[in-house]
């Protein structure tokens, strides 16, 4: 789906707005699959999806597995909202958030990071070489330096042309990203039915300095429990942050919700609560079983699904 389809389909929020303010509807999906591998991801982010299963074919685990499929789009400077060639806050810098949750409830995050143009790796030796979930801004720096991550310019020529035009027009207005490519969060569930997730971001573009989403926040951006599944979030980060959407997704799937039910439900928490013209929140959970859902505010949202067993490499537009 290209930007221009994806942003026509805008006229759908009103009415996808008044179906959740009204009764539930039971959406049926008729791209579901079960069982594992399985990895799910935000966006059109077929590239992370199949480095993810490949990790996992080659006798990597689940945390493996997110981390390689992360690392897909932070490597790729097409991708301008994550890592190197993301679009720079308002003060033309380039700063990235993300996380990483393993099936032991392990986590590490790293938020405000700059020069790095790997931060779900630097999050991940968080979480393996600290004991603490979240490192920030300078202090993430120094560590990820002292982890032998290189500095790097991630800045490119294409997102600093786009920033001096934004400047140009003197306004604040902190723009979401809508096109197929944006912030991706990762879940994969490995052939021992062990589920991890991921979630990296350069945030909104032209964000304030110093500002901080939901993508790197466990239990907002993303949020994986062993015993249950998780869930992962892409779009306005304070409207996830308000409702701590996919640590919300995974208990409403611990008490019975099927995944797709859990995510019409974080989205319906939005909805109910704030303003959300012209904005976008998209949900993707998947359960134990390798059963996913995925709901947005929206109503359509481009995801990419690769489930192993079929072979079968599956991008959903909407459910
Ligand atoms: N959730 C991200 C943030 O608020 C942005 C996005 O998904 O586009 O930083």
């Amino acid at each position: 789906m290209n930007r221009k389809t994806f942003l026509s389909r805008t006229a759908l929020l009103a009415a996808g707005l008044a179906g959740l303010r009204g009764k539930a509807q039971a959406t049926h999906n008729p791209n579901s699959l079960s069982g594992h591998p399985a990895v799910i991801a935000t966006w059109d982010n077929r590239g992370a999806t199949e480095a993810a299963i490949q990790r996992m074919l080659k006798g990597g685990n689940a945390l493996d597995a997110v981390e390689a499929g992360a690392r897909v789009p932070e490597a790729d400077p097409e991708d301008q909202s994550v890592g190197y060639g993301g679009r720079p806050d308002r003060d033309g810098k380039v700063t990235l958030d993300a996380c990483i949750m393993d099936a032991k409830g392990r986590a590490g995050a790293v938020t405000f990071l700059q020069h790095i143009m790997h931060p779900v790796s630097v999050a991940r030796k968080v979480m393996e070489e600290t004991p603490h979930v979240t490192l920030s801004g300078a202090g993430a720096l120094r560590f990820a330096l002292e982890q032998g991550f290189e500095k790097t310019e991630l800045l490119t020529g294409k997102s600093r042309g786009q920033w001096e035009e934004w400047l140009k027009k003197g306004v604040y207005n902190p723009a979401i990203n809508h096109r197929q490519h944006d912030t991706i969060g990762i879940l994969a569930l490995d052939a021992q039915g062990h589920i991890a997730g991921a979630c990296t971001t350069s945030g909104l573009s032209y964000k304030m300095h110093g500002r901080v989403g939901d993508s790197p926040v466990i239990g907002a951006g993303m949020y994986v429990d062993n015993e249950v599944g998780g869930a992962c979030a892409t779009g306005i980060g304070e409207l996830v942050l308000k409702t701590l959407g996919s640590f919300l997704i995974v208990e409403l799937m611990r008490n019975g919700s099927t995944p797709q039910e859990a995510c019409e439900e974080a989205v319906r928490r939005i909805v109910k609560k704030y303003d959300t013209r012209g904005g976008q929140v998209g949900y993707l959970a998947l359960n134990k079983n390798g059963e996913h859902g995925a709901f947005s505010i929206r109503k359509t949202f481009p995801y990419a699904l690769y489930q192993a067993k079929e072979n079968r490499l599956l991008k959903a537009g909407h459910l």
